[in-house]
Formats: C-alpha cells, sequence, structure tokens
C-alpha cells in the first residue's frame, strides 16, 4: 500500500542527505546505502509485521493541526478531533502496541462541544523524566547536527528538534518504533519541515567514519550490545573532531574495576550484557579516546517512570524486581540505576 506518511517522510530525508553530502562528502556514501536501508523495512520477509504497521500508518486521518509543542514534556499535536477521527485514530494507534516510549498527546485540550477529549498515549516509559535529566547538561542543541542512537519511537528525537537541532537523525532497527515513528510524523507534518529524520538501521550498519554530527547520542543501548568497545568506537565515528557524546546507561555501584555480566537475564531482559560502574565506564570512554569525560547523573528507575500503562499492557519493572526487597532485581542483581555520561571527541 502506498503510503504518502512515509514517502514524505524518505524524500525529505533524501533532500536532507543530500544536502549534507555538499559539505561533508560521507553523506553521499549514506544516500548509495538508503535505498537498501527504506526497502529493508518494508520486506515482509525481514518483518512480518511491517504490512499492518504501514496500513495502520496510511489509514490515519488527516486532522487540521493548530500548533505542535516538540518542547514540551508531553509532545503534544494540537489538532482539531471530531469524536470519530478520535475513535478511528484511537484504534490505528493502538495497533501499535506496545508504547514504549513517550508520552505524546493528540487533539485539543479546549473542551468544545463538536471536539472530542485528546488522545494521551501513556508510554511504558516516562521519557520525559530522563530528557528531564539530560537536557540541562548538553551543549546547547541549536543549530547543531545531531544523531539519536537506538533512539526507539523518535520522542528524544523530536525533542532534540525542539531544542533547536538544525538537523536530527534518529536510527533504531525496531520495525514497530520506526512506524511509531512516522505515525506521530503523520501528524507534526508540516510543523517540522526537513529538521527530524528516522532510519531503520543499527549503529552497525552506518559507513564507520561519517564524521557528520555535532551531538551523537546513544541512550538505553550499550548495555544490550556485546561488544562495548565496539560501540564506542562506532559511535565516535559517527561525530565531528570536537563534537560532544551523550551516553546514558545502566550501571552499578563500584570502582575503576567494578562490571557486572549478567549470567542470564537481567531483569527478565535477555539481551543485557556490561553494566559497569561509573568509573569503569568513565575509564572505557578514555581508553576509547574520548576526552572531557564527566558523568552528569545518576538516577535509580522507579516503577513511576517505567510502568505498566493501558499502551504497553505487558509485564514492566514492577514484576521484574524481587517482591521483597525492590533494590534488587528478580534475578537477585542490582535493581536498575542509570547514568549519564558526557564525552568529547
Ligand atoms: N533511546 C531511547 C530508547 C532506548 S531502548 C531511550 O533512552 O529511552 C533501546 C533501543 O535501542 C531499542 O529501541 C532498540 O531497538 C535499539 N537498539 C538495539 N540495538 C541497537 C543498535 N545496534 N543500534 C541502534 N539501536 C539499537
Amino acid at each position: 500500500m502506498l503510503n504518502d506518511t512515509i514517502i514524505h517522510a524518505e524524500r525529505e530525508l533524501y533532500l536532507t542527505l543530500l544536502e549534507l553530502a555538499q559539505q561533508q562528502p560521507s553523506a553521499y556514501e549514506w544516500l548509495t546505502r538508503l535505498p537498501t536501508w527504506l526497502n529493508a523495512i518494508k520486506d515482509k520477509a525481514n518483518y512480518a509485521h511491517a504490512p499492518a504497521y504501514q496500513a495502520s500508518v496510511a489509514r490515519l486521518p488527516r486532522l487540521t493541526v493548530n500548533n505542535v509543542a516538540l518542547n514540551s514534556d508531553v509532545l503534544t499535536i494540537e489538532a482539531n478531533l471530531s469524536e470519530s477521527q478520535h475513535k478511528q485514530t484511537t484504534a490505528l494507534l493502538k495497533q501499535l502496541m506496545p508504547w514504549r516510549k513517550g508520552p505524546f498527546q493528540i487533539g485539543t485540550a479546549q473542551s468544545e462541544d463538536d471536539q472530542a477529549a485528546p488522545i494521551f498515549i501513556d508510554t511504558e516509559w516516562h521519557s520525559d523524566w530522563k530528557w528531564q535529566r539530560v537536557a540541562p547538561h548538553l551543549s546547547p542543541l541549536k543549530g547543531r547536527r545531531v544523531l539519536d542512537v537506538g533512539g526507539g519511537s523518535g520522542y528524544h528525537g523530536w525533542r532534540m528538534a525542539g531544542a533547536g537541532a538544525n538537523t536530527v537523525i534518529i536510527i533504531d532497527p525496531s520495525c514497530l518504533f520506526y512506524h511509531q515513528f512516522m505515525a506521530i510524523r503523520h501528524f507534526v507534518g508540516a510543523a517540522d519541515r526537513y529538521k527530524t529524520h528516522y532510519i531503520p538501521v543499527p549503529l552497525e550498519a552506518l559507513p564507520e567514519h561519517s564524521q557528520l554530527f555535532d551531538t551523537v547520542f546513544s541512550m538505553g543501548v550499550l548495555y544490550h550490545r556485546q561488544s562495548p568497545f565496539e560501540h564506542l568506537q562506532q559511535l565516535k565515528g559517527q561525530l565531528v573532531k570536537g563534537g560532544e557524546l551523550v551516553l546514558e546507561t545502566l550501571v552499578i555501584e563500584g570502582d575503576a574495576n567494578t562490571v557486572l555480566v549478567p549470567h542470564d537475564r537481567y531483569a527478565q531482559m535477555n539481551n543485557v550484557y556490561f553494566l559497569p560502574s561509573v568509573a569503569a565506564l568513565t575509564g572505557w570512554l578514555e581508553k576509547a579516546g574520548f576526552t572531557e569525560v564527566r558523568c552528569v547523573d545518576v538516577a535509580v528507575t522507579s516503577i513511576e517512570e517505567q510502568r505498566k500503562t493501558d499502551w504497553m499492557t505487558y509485564h514492566s519493572l514492577a514484576d521484574f524486581l524481587d517482591p521483597n526487597d525492590p533494590s534488587k532485581t528478580l534475578e537477585g542483581y542490582p535493581a536498575p540505576m542509570r547514568a549519564t555520561l558526557i564525552a568529547k571527541k
């Protein structure tokens, strides 16, 4: 099925990369690979659900959008929404469940007679809380070219655009999250021309030494990687010299030599590899060649920040902690604690 929203997004992505290539020829390599990347996500041999997700995005109604608030905690698309549009939109967005990263709101809070209440996508994660912890410490994003690695639904990517970034490219190999982004983009539409883009690929698929970005984010990804040093090198390769890395990941208490490698699962996740202490992680970044490494935040994840909602009905953090001792995971490891480190290339 032809999908206007995705076609527009692809066109803007091509044009943005073409423009980038005028300044930085490595962007041509991205352009060369782009058809393969964008076709792969449509191929149901790779992603069984892709056609269904695409169809849901394609059927979203066109709304009259009055304002888009990209820099508010609840990422809000103020739009006129009739009762029938409310019903239709909610049903289509629910076909894209589970919604993990957000929150988003579509509609208008003013209650006029013919208007429905806004649709509030109450996501599993309060991603706004993470943004509040990270944003104050960043070199101002205004005018910068930004890469968000493992950007999920794109919530933080939109916030980066809202903070004034010139270009934001989100990458993430998740087929579901890609289509969630497209659903939101469908409504954001013209409010964000040529700014915020999404490429459904893992970091490893990018040309290694692009040196295209002033700021590179990797939030919630490092502990999923089997080779953390490779991940750090790949992040570095995307940065311009002097650019800023923002790294957020799970950490544990300990000294420069403390690293936890969960034997089996960690908080029921079967894809968790390295949980260093802040001191160890600092050492890793330095060893990978970053400078001016600083830890700007450490926070224990609460069951208010990550929880089951109407839009994510599976088990969540509360189910993954020891019921008798919430400072431990079900497996007996320290409960999730996350740190944000900022470093310079
Ligand atoms: N950055 C968001 C989402 C973190 S969830 C946040 O901090 O809230 C981790 C995400 O990383 C998932 O969406 C997953 O699909 C993505 N991911 C996993 N491996 C990746 C890789 N190799 N390259 C890029 N993204 C990856």
